[in-house]
């Protein structure tokens, strides 16, 4: 994506956006929305060549400041994410390393969630593996706190909106699972390119808004096939995203 500074006013960038703390009094880093494993390879290297002042334009990786210790508390959940992901993906908690080498070696180095993952809810392992149709239980909890995370970053990062309190309404699932008139209704983002309220000037998502190529029906792509997100702030703030063009998400804050 093409970077745009923030012109906002600095206070507004002063607490953490997952733990409310003070950024001045503890240790920060920049934290990656979308949370980076979901992007290719060669994207992230594209990214992190663009922070060292080289690469190309359109390079540039959302990033915010956040602290340290909420960083790095999300990266087994970020971690197992990414597990379910590939197995969804590959089909196969032990893909074949010759059609899905990305997904095997994750799912190999990843024993403990693959473990995790062959759970049912009702803890009784299942007893055949690789059995179609191939079922899953991951653990809404864990997917969902890599959601809100990443929501949370992309309001903060588009429209300058630090959401301190934990969201009124959480979702995620696979797009193919929603009817024909819920796709439309996800899909739809915004409303119609119309926009009811303008976001706080200076922020990012002015600058978006009238950029055609970064903002196609209301969506910024930040991979193609690999992760997509759109915010309307028109009421509440609802931010999607489409991740690998399986799990459609969204994330809700009442005012
Ligand atoms: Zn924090």
């Amino acid at each position: 994506m093409r970077e745009h500074e923030d012109f906002r006013d600095d206070r507004l960038k002063t607490w953490c956006i997952h733990c409310g703390a003070a950024i001045a009094d503890i240790e920060s880093n920049r934290d990656h929305v979308p949370t980076k494993s979901l992007l290719t390879k060669a994207l992230r290297e594209r990214g992190a060549n663009y922070d060292k002042g080289a690469g190309g334009v359109m390079d540039y990786l959302p990033q915010v400041v956040v602290c340290r210790r909420c960083n790095s508390g999300f990266s087994s959940d970020e971690n197992y994410l990414l597990c379910v992901l590939h197995a969804v993906m590959a089909g196969s908690l032990y893909p074949d390393p010759q059609s899905h080498p990305e997904a095997a070696a994750i799912l190999r180095s990843n024993r403990n969630v693959v473990r995790a993952l062959k759970r049912r809810p009702d803890g009784q392992l299942l007893l055949f593996e690789n059995v179609a149709p191939f079922t899953l239980y991951p653990d809404p909890e864990r997917v969902s706190r890599v959601v809100v995370k990443n929501a949370r970053g992309h309001a903060y990062h588009e429209i300058g909106e630090p959401l301190l309190e934990a969201p009124d309404h959480v979702a995620f699932v696979p797009l193919e699972q929603l009817s024909p008139e819920q796709r439309d209704t996800f899909e739809a983002a915004g409303s119609d390119g119309e926009l009811a309220v303008w976001p706080e000037v200076g922020s990012r998502m002015t600058v978006q808004l009238f950029d055609e190529q970064a903002m196609v029906g209301g969506w910024l792509t930040v991979e193609p096939g690999r992760y997509r997100y759109s915010i309307d702030w028109s009421d509440a703030v609802i931010v999607k995203t489409v991740i690998w063009e399986y799990l459609a998400t969204e994330t809700r804050w009442d005012h």
